[in-house]
């Protein structure tokens, strides 16, 4: 399955980009849909400069003025939403709904993002001296580099460069080695949109195709003050710690290992469903994907049978080609993520009650297809604390919700959670104590709009983006004291200082 020449045609220059370095391969059918070349370290370098160049004319640009440039590429998304939906479908494998989703969420953070380039708000602090004015001001950062995971190959992008934009930043852009076609798709759109506006110098956004080589010299290099980085805690521990050394910042989205409590109070014609979607959806290649199920005693059979059942029926009938409208689970994204999986479950056989699925399906489609996966245990043992990055959901026992909560947090990641129950007692309790940055009540754990602040706590990494003031992250805040008197100038705290 080539991608169809309306999907690649997204891609204005796609020949300038080939070469034999990076190969795409879509995750559907393992068929070669592109060959591309990777950025030479000269040619990092070089983009690097002219993202400083860029940086520094589209900072004098009014705000306001910066957000028609993502308002005109939100309108440019919508256009083209159709075709750049399949595209990521046929690059990374989830299913065609969800690829229209992702899209769906660009245009969303384009039009926050307008709507804030009017509201890049500072402070005026009451000053302790006379005829002093204090005010906090908020100024453009300077070029953004943006690292991405192969799971939101555009949306995350989106998410972090919308934002950047109205800022007053440029941006360099690092797509997953494993999606780079969809990177050249949203630049190519970009660009044409970037063609009709007279204020944005060319390079206010370009691409650096590569590995992880190419990321660290985008890590490593001090004109880039932010490096906004999403991906495994594995490459989130390199960056970090990186960037702190060149005292950069940084802003981590990383792994999760995301928990649903079910209380006895819970209704579950709301929180079966819920648990499904965060479980198999996405063939559980979210980082918000809901990988623990914590169920009171007294519903634990009956919650499992239920799962077991919804699981049994995806598995059986609903794992296939992502690009057909009845499919719900598509293919993993390549085979080491199968072998990860089946490591995982080989890892707990010997604590599960049962295990339902994990095997390979629709092995005539040529991609990797698995029955989503199914585990019961008495227990959180050790290898649950790991994120598996596929459909293997595990399912636990509890007494009390003090206990549960205590299993809830006890593993390194604090992304996504959520509680399921009709008490208001026992929803608030959650909120207070859950350990992660998103903390949900009788809504799964994934599926996040683009309004609230997203990210996550403990290994997680800390960052937050998308929406409440997680912009702050692009720009530099300058604490500025202004003395309009004419006497001699009065020092903070009362101190004296006469000559
Ligand atoms: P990955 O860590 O393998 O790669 C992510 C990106 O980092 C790629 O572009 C890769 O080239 C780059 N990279 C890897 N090592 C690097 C290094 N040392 N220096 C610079 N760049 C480096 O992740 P993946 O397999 O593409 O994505 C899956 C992971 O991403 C999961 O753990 C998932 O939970 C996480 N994720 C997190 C979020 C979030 O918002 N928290 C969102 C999506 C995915």
């Amino acid at each position: 399955m080539i991608a169809s020449p309306r999907t690649l045609g997204l891609i204005a220059n796609l020949s300038e980009f080939s070469g034999t370095e990076l190969t795409c391969h879509s995750p559907i059918d393992g068929s070669l849909l592109a060959t591309l070349r990777a950025d030479a370290p000269e040619e990092v370098d070089r983009k690097i400069g002219l993202a400083v160049d860029a940086f520094r004319q589209w900072r004098e640009v009014p705000a306001p003025r910066r957000g028609e440039l993502v308002r005109l590429y939100g309108s440019k998304l919508r256009q083209n939403k159709e075709e750049l939906a399949q595209l990521v479908t046929q690059e990374c494998g989830k299913v065609i709904e969800e690829g229209r989703g992702e899209v769906q969420e660009m245009i969303d953070i384009c039009d926050f993002a307008v709507g804030l380039s009017r509201q890049l708000y500072g402070l005026t602090i009451a000053s302790e001296r006379p005829e002093h004015v204090m005010q906090e001001n908020w100024l453009p950062l300077g070029p953004v580099g943006i690292i991405s995971a192969f799971n939101f190959p555009v949306a995350v992008w989106a998410w972090n460069s919308a934002l950047a934009l109205v800022c007053g930043n440029s941006c360099l852009w690092k797509p997953s080695e494993k999606t780079p076609l969809t990177a050249l798709a949203c630049q190519s759109l970009f660009d044409d949109v970037l063609v009709q506006f007279e204020d944005a110098p060319s390079a206010l956004s370009q691409i650096v195709l590569g590995t992880y080589v190419q990321g660290q010299q985008l890590v490593d290099d001090n004109r880039i003050p932010l490096i906004s980085a999403t991906g495994s805690t594995r490459m989130g521990q390199a960056v970090g710690q990186r960037v702190a050394a060149r005292f950069g910042r940084s802003l981590l989205e990383l792994g999760g290992n995301n928990a649903i409590i079910v209380t006895p109070s819970a209704d579950l014609g709301v929180a079966v469903p819920s648990i499904l979607f965060g479980s198999v959806g996405t063939a559980g290649q979210r980082c918000t994907s809901t990988r623990r199920v914590i169920v009171h005693r007294c519903l634990f059979d009956q919650v499992f049978d239920m799962l077991k059942g919804a699981v049994q029926q995806i598995g059986s009938s609903k794992v296939g080609d992502p690009l057909d409208a009845a499919t719900l689970v598509g293919p993993l994204i390549d085979e080491a993520a199968y072998e990860v999986m089946q490591r995982a479950i080989e890892r707990v056989r010997p604590h599960a009650l049962e295990i339902v699925g994990g095997q390979r399906v629709r092995e005539d489609l040529c991609g990797v297809y698995v029955h989503p996966a199914l585990v019961k245990l008495n227990e959180q043992v050790e290898s649950v604390c790991e994120e598996t990055f596929a459909p293997l959901t595990y399912v636990m026992p509890y007494d009390s919700l003090d206990e549960a909560m205590l299993t809830h947090n006890s593993v390194p990641q604090g992304l996504s959670s959520a509680i399921m129950t009709t008490d208001v007692r026992e929803a608030e309790y959650f909120k207070r104590y859950s350990d992660c940055g998103i903390a949900n009540v009788n809504i799964g754990t994934s599926g996040a709009e683009i309004g609230g602040a997203f990210g996550g706590e403990k290994e997680t990494g800390g960052g937050r983006e998308s929406g409440s003031d997680s912009w702050k992250a692009y720009m530099r805040r300058q604490t500025s004291t202004t003395y309009f008197g004419t006497a001699r100038p009065a020092l903070a705290q009362g101190i004296r200082f006469d000559v």
